[in-house]
């Protein structure tokens, strides 16, 4: 039944379904592990939840300065429960990641202080904030803190590097979970606990800021369970839940959430200050839903790379290997074809699945890049994505997905897309 729907709603063919289901029978292990860390993470959630006591009065909202709201502070515990710090910001007004990451950076260092980038370049929208681009915008570089970037050596952390890039200037170190737009190896929240490690060794007084970006459940801890202190995230990214309607958190140590707070709002007011306006039942119901949303876009995740891999494709990570993002890259090997894959993910979406996503010239971008996207929340990549710029080896990067069944349906009408090109 499912098979003839799939054919004659979206002509799928005998051919992909074959593949598919082939694909399928290698992913049973992986989607074994990824329903077990699920099980462990619902249940982690659902205990804060009760330790909490979160009631209906939770859910509700406060208004002007936003005193008292017992919502927003009880929510702040269950993150750093969680996540395994000892406090937290979640807010809504939080506008994106790369807000909730300038507000530690901004938060935690001074005038004269140096910010070592552990992991190479970061992601592309921090050039602005660190001053590696338009350095007289105020960005940190306008401030007087100096930058140094330890370049990873074929993709892993060049320890050699990174001891001599520490001087008794440094005050904090960003290592980026994901891999972002890169060929490279996810940290697994381990890896990231032996940088730490390192940092630690050379200068005991570093604060070490984790950007945690899309890696939130995918494995069974976070970040701050091995030292970090401070990890950073989207909430229109996994701890969302496909639910929170915009938000970032920022979870750590007392004493580094504390100078973090005064950056966000103002020195004196840091986190007593922020109505919610509205956003607390859908920031809890989001956030209890995450473990669950997240293994939804883990196992879409292995499922591309095992149906990628049958049609021959290089991809990473492969459908049995190691994951601690929800990003899966193919490397589609021609412009055609990258577009096809985008197109094919866009129109299983469930919202704007008759759009047709062409390359174009991003702002801030040096190549054209093709993204695909069709979410109930705009920008949101937790939902189905798909995006990559228009340069060899032409790598789509795969993300997301609300729900498994219908995200591996944008999967095989993307591979049909690729198929058609040859
Ligand atoms: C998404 C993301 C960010 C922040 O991006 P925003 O678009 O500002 O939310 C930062 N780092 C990584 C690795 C990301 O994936």
């Amino acid at each position: 039944m499912l098979n003839n729907f799939l054919k004659n709603n979206y002509g799928i063919s005998d051919y992909i379904l074959n593949i598919a289901k082939k694909a399928e029978e290698k992913c049973a292990e992986s989607y074994r592990k990824a329903d077990e860390i699920c099980a462990y993470n619902s249940l982690r959630v659902l205990k804060a939840f009760s330790d909490h006591g979160v009631s209906e009065a939770h859910l509700g909202s406060t208004t002007g300065y936003g005193y008292d709201d017992l919502g927003r502070d009880t929510l702040d515990k269950i993150y750093a429960d969680v996540f395994g710090g000892e406090d937290a910001i979640v807010r809504h007004n939080i506008v994106n990641g790369t807000m909730a990451i300038s507000t530690c950076l901004y938060g935690v260092l001074r005038p004269g202080d140096t910010l070592v980038a552990a992991t190479g370049k970061p992601y592309d929208t921090l050039e602005e904030v660190i001053g590696i681009r338009n350095t007289s915008s105020g960005s940190l570089k306008d401030f007087g803190v100096n930058y140094r970037q330890v370049d990873m050596i074929d993709s892993k952390v060049d320890f050699e590097g990174l001891r001599n890039a520490i001087d008794p200037t440094v005050k904090a170190v960003i290592i980026q979970r994901s891999k972002g737009y890169d060929w490279r190896d996810t940290y697994s929240v381990d890896a990231i606990g032996e940088i730490i490690s390192f940092v630690k060794s050379i200068k005991s007084d570093i604060i070490c800021i984790v950007d945690n970006c899309y890696g939130e459940f995918v494995e069974e801890k976070e970040p701050c369970s091995v030292g970090a202190d401070l990890i950073v995230g989207s909430l229109i990214k996994n701890p969302g839940g496909g639910l929170a309607m915009s938000g970032g958190y920022i979870v750590g140590t007392k004493e580094a959430v504390e100078m973090v707070s005064y950056r966000l709002t103002c020195p004196g007011i840091g986190r007593e200050c922020g109505a919610t306006l509205g956003n607390n039942r859908s920031m809890y119901q989001g956030f209890f839903m995450a473990p669950e949303i997240v293994r939804n876009a883990v196992k879409a995740g292995i499922f591309c790379s095992a149906l990628f891999e049958e049609l021959g494709y290089e991809v990473n990570p492969s459908s049995d290997g190691k994951r601690s993002d929800i990003i899966t890259s193919v490397k589609l090997l021609s412009e055609e074809k990258l577009v096809a894959f985008c197109r094919g993910i866009q129109q299983g979406a469930p919202i704007d699945s008759f759009v047709v996503p062409a390359p174009w010239d991003m702002p801030g971008y040096e190549n054209k890049v093709i993204m695909a996207a069709g979410a109930f929340v705009q920008g949101s990549s937790i939902e189905i994505s798909a995006d990559g710029p228009i340069k060899p080896p032409f790598t789509a990067y795969f993300q997301g997905g609300l729900t498994f069944e219908t995200a591996k349906l944008a999967l095989m009408i993307a591979a049909e897309n690729v198929l058609k090109i040859n």
